[in-house]
């Protein structure tokens, strides 16, 4: 039989296998893995990897903070992920108070509808723990989002730890999976009112307002809690030695407790914040960058399975226009970092290319686990057959270095300026179509599609 299009002699790279095969194409999905397989379309693969397009679980497209909102919107954000090899992200609703949840999944999705390149998911935020916010759970998880976002800090979002417990247990009673950002709101209180009154309020002093401590206490709080109530537990964006040592120590006692961390606490440190003048304020995110020795013990989490994902909080604003509203004093520049586009690259050339992690591990992180975590495996994240045939087409031996000028993120620049890269992907296919093809994008606004989750899968085993 022909198949619709043959990818022929990649080195095919999973989770857990690397081998060099042909891999079929029928109808958008993936219908065989082989030798010597015929297409009536095909591409030539030999000297590349092939690998399932990469799910990023942690990205914020046009999301409103403040006065302003994050400067890639639907299109040009999943178009910049696709240009990097991201074929799927989840993003975030937050319900408007007194908005029903499911309402703003519709009104979110309708943003990201005809518009997505690539295809999209979501996490639902909970602001609070009331009565009928968490009746309206199941009727969320029908919708196809089966994960809960929740915060310990910023006010209109920090949840009491009594809270917390009853939406532990409320969503995992419903099988969902709640996800936490995890950082001690009257540490950041503390330090923030007392850099303020001694009058520093240069972008430079952000990162002393929230010491890697805070980060430490509320993850070792939120998986106490978690395990009172015997709910799995999801944290985001690890970004320090002792938050990533705390995950490690409740894992020896317990299965379903999951990490993640993101490219940036991996590759940049709190040094960028001594840049001269505003600079600084180009790397505000909370939490904020660490040392050198957090990203090595983040690397190591990564490489001993105890972090399983790697996202980029992908949340850009503008250095002119949108961080500069922050001009005056540090906590009113908007945080958040741009990286949708140079994830996969960034973190092989950073990690596999420097022998941190495996080939393997690398498209576990960035591709598999998200998808299997957030319920949307095996369709998305693996190349088994019947998944969708959305798969990156990578070049282990191409050299690129990243600047503003050569990604598509709207964003007027990049944190990961100058970053020398080992690897990039040279073509992306989502759902059995060429997209990105050697730097060009091919007619794709509006090809994205939602997706429902499943049930979060959370009993992962570490990779060998
Ligand atoms: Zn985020």
């Amino acid at each position: 039989m022909s198949f619709d299009l043959v990818i022929h002699d990649g080195l095919l790279v999973t989770s857990s296998d690397t081998f060099k095969a042909d891999l079929g194409i029928n109808a958008g999905k993936i219908a065989a893995i082989g030798h010597k397989l015929s297409g009536k379309k095909t591409i030539d693969a030999s000297g590349l990897y092939v690998l399932p397009g990469a799910v990023d679980p942690h990205v914020h497209l046009e999301m409103p903070v403040g006065k302003t909102r994050s400067s890639d919107d639907w299109f040009t954000g999943t178009l910049a992920a696709a240009y990097g090899g991201t074929t799927t992200v989840i993003d975030f609703v937050e319900a408007l108070p007194q908005q029903s949840l499911v309402e703003a999944l519709i009104d979110r999705k309708s943003l990201a509808e005809n518009r997505a390149v690539i295809d999209y998911a979501f996490h639902m935020t909970l602001a609070d723990a009331k009565e009928y916010t968490l009746e309206e759970i199941p009727a969320v998880i029908n919708a196809g989002v089966t994960s809960f976002k929740t915060y310990t800090t910023y006010e209109g979002f920090r949840l009491s730890d009594s809270e917390f417990l009853r939406i532990l247990k409320a969503v995992s009673t419903y099988n969902g999976l709640v996800i936490v950002h995890a950082e001690n709101d009257s540490i950041i209180k503390h330090f923030t009112q007392e850099l303020i009154d001694s009058g520093n309020m240069a972008p430079r002093f952000h990162p002393l307002s929230r010491p890697a401590i805070a980060e430490g206490e509320a993850i070792g709080r939120i998986l106490s809690l978690a395990e009172a109530v015997d709910a799995p537990i999801y944290i985001v964006h690890i970004s320090s030695a002792i938050g990533a040592k705390e995950l490690a120590n409740a894992q020896i006692q317990r299965k379903n407790v999951l990490g993640e961390t993101c490219v940036q606490y991996l590759l940049l440190t709190e040094a960028e914040y001594q840049q001269p003048g505003f600079e600084a304020a180009k790397y505000v995110c909370q939490p904020p960058l660490r040392k050198s020795g957090d990203c090595a013990a983040l690397w190591k989490a990564l490489g001993d399975g105890s972090i399983l994902t790697i996202g980029t909080d992908h949340c850009p604003f503008n250095f002119v226009g949108q961080k500069d509203l922050g001009s005056e004093r540090f906590t009113d520049i908007p945080g958040g970092l741009p990286g949708i586009e140079s994830r996969l690259s960034l973190v092989y050339s950073s990690g596999v290319a420097k022998g941190l992690i495996s080939l393997n591990q690398w498209v576990s992180l960035c591709c598999t686990n998200p998808a299997v975590i957030f319920g949307l495996h095996p369709q998305k994240g693996s190349l088994l057959p019947g998944a969708d045939a959305d798969i990156v087409i990578f070049d282990p031996t191409l050299k690129k270095t990243i600047s503003h000028n050569m990604l598509h993120e709207n964003v007027d620049y990049t944190p990961y300026e100058g970053y020398e890269l080992q690897g990039y992907p040279v073509k992306t296919l989502l759902r059995g179509e060429v997209i990105i093809n050697n730097g060009k994008a091919i007619d794709i606004k509006g090809k994205g599609k939602y997706l429902k989750c499943g049930p979060p899968q959370v009993n992962l085993q570490p990779l060998p």
